[in-house]
Parts: C-alpha cells; structure tokens; sequence
C-alpha cells in the first residue's frame, strides 16, 4: 500500500473564524478526519508550521525543505502532499520545484474557505491532492499545485482570485492533470528542467521585486541594491519595458554583478526584448536576463536559488529558462 506523507503548513485550509479574524489552527491528523481518502493509501503526517503562508519567512521555508528531504529519503513514501496557504503558494511550490528532481511527486494543496466554513473546499482539494500523489500519472511531473479540480505544474501556476474556490490557473499553461468523479486524467507533460543543487540548508539571497508603475524613478531600486540584494527582477510594463531612468539603474547594476531578471507586471505571456527607449530592447542591451512567461514572483525564487547554488547565476537562469 503507498505510503503518502502530508507535511501541514497551516494556511486557510486548517483555520477558524475568530473574533479577531482567521487562524491557521488544525493539525495535519486534524485536517485528515474530515477527509476522504483512497481505501489503497496509508498517510503519514507531519506538521510543518500552523501558519498563514503570508506570514512565511526562510525559516519556515527551511523546516519545509527538511521535512520534504526526510520524507524523499524514506523508501516506503511514495509521494507528497503539502497543505499550505494559497497567497504565496505560488512560490514555494516554484522554489521546492527548483531543487526537486526525484520522481516522486510533491503535490501542494490549499483551500479559500476556512475549514469550519460550511461549504469548505479544503476538504475535497486535500482528497484530490492525496489520490494524486499516490497515483502513477504524477510520478516524474515534478511538482503540482492541486486546486478545484484541477493540477498544474508549479512553473507558470498563479493564484488568480482572491476569494474563489478556482483560485488558481496557469496563464497560457493549462493544468497538467485534471481530478474529476475519482479520476485522474493526464492533459500535458511540461518538460522538467534539471534540478538546481539547492538544498534545505542553502540560504536564500536577498533578491528584491521592482515595481514599475507610471513615473517610477530609481528609489526603490537603489534602496534595494543599498540592502544587499544580490539581485533584482523588474515587474516591468507590459511585454518587459521599464523607462530611460530605470535603465540607467539596470545598466550599471549588471556592470556591478548584480543580476537584473526582467519579468512583467501583466499576469499572462511572455517577456520579450521589443522596444528601445528604456523598453525590453533597451535592457536586453544593457545586459538585463528576460523571465519568458514567470511571475516576478517566481522570477525572485529562480534568481535567487541560482545565485546560491551555482557560481554563474545569468547562466543558471537563461539554461533553466531555455527549458521550454
Ligand atoms: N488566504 C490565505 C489562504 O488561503 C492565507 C494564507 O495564505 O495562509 O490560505
């Protein structure tokens, strides 16, 4: 009988309503009574963190790293499932995906309505998650984000309302398998990039996000070069513009070894180096990388995981993004 590990984070699926709002406050085991589960799988648990995921710092994303490490180690797991809190989902499932090249899958779940809401989808998203993980078709797709119904690569996933229980898409991506009436139904492959050798203990740079927005000058990106980052990735206009100032700012930080990852504030499509005038061309010129279709967000976590793992951090990310 597979075994499958649930390593709880917390997140909307394990809270209550308060006097004082929402708490993450159920267990892993908690969350498991009101489940249903396939008759042919055993779930061991874990409990990560009790946590809002907005309030996640690199320790909890340590603790998550070594569990999943221990899980991977155990011969007998035969998958993952992790519950976590959808408002940064998006980017730790892309930063797990990073550094994950076993076969295994690792399958992140959430929910919109609080576990004590009378129409909890938690319930049903971590049933799917389960019978996903356990399941033959997910083996060697990495890591998913499994969410109404639907699973999808964590490259290119989004949560994309705030409040309904189809929170989440692939912009341009699609799902990667559906789970519908207790089936499993495969829908694409998306090619896995090599795994980065990032490991639990590696330290995740600093690596700021650039709004621009109309009329944005350098003070943002001169005050996150003066904190240390390491990096930094625009949510730059449109197609991957920025302004003749911003350019300025970007041309010099590469000549400083500072890498500048261009991705778009616009949440659907591909970046590309277009337009001159402190637009993509201009900063492709000035030595900036373009993200193709990655989030700022999980632009961030490429940049960053390849800044600490490997000496030549422009090349990492254009090698990985080369991967289609
Ligand atoms: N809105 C969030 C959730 O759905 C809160 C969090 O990210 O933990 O879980």
């Amino acid at each position: 009988m597979p075994e499958i590990r649930l390593l709880a984070t917390g997140g909307t699926i394990a809270s209550r309503a308060g006097a004082n709002g929402r708490y993450a406050a159920a267990t892993g085991a908690e969350l498991l009574t009101n489940t249903a589960l396939p008759d042919d799988v055993r779930v061991s648990v874990r409990d990560v963190a009790t946590i809002a995921s907005f309030a996640w710092r690199s320790e909890e994303l340590r603790t998550l790293r070594r569990h999943i490490d221990q899980a991977l180690a155990d011969p007998e797991v035969a998958g993952i499932v992790v519950t976590h809190g959808t408002d940064t989902m998006e980017e730790v499932s892309f930063l797990i995906s990073l550094g994950h090249g076993d076969p295994r899958p690792i399958v992140f779940t959430g929910a919109q309505r609080t576990l004590d809401d009378p129409a909890a989808d938690g319930p049903a998203n971590l049933s799917d998650a389960v019978a996903l993980a356990a399941h033959p078709a997910a083996r060697e797709r990495g890591v998913l984000l499994c969410f109404d119904g639907h699973a999808y690569a964590a490259r290119g996933v989004r949560k994309v309302d705030t409040l309904s229980t189809h929170g989440f898409d692939a912009p341009g991506r699609g799902p990667a398998l559906r789970v519908a009436a207790g089936r499993i139904i495969p829908l694409t492959a998306p090619a896995r990039p090599p795994a980065l050798p990032i490991t639990a203990d590696s330290a995740i740079p600093r690596v700021d996000v650039i709004p621009l927005y109309l009329g944005a000058d350098t003070t943002l990106f001169d005050a996150a070069l003066a904190a240390g980052a390491r990096g930094l990735v625009l949510a730059a206009f449109g197609a991957g513009n920025a302004n003749p100032e911003i350019l300025e700012a970007v041309r010099q930080a590469v000549a400083d070894g500072v890498a500048v990852l261009v991705c778009s504030r616009v949440h659907s499509g591909p970046v590309a180096p277009l337009y001159g005038g402190g637009g993509g061309a201009s900063l492709a010129e000035a030595g900036a990388l373009f993200g193709v279709d990655l989030s700022p967000w999980q632009g961030r976590m490429l940049l960053a995981a390849a800044i600490a793992s490997t000496p030549d951090a422009a090349k990492t990310v254009a090698d990985w993004l080369a991967v289609p």
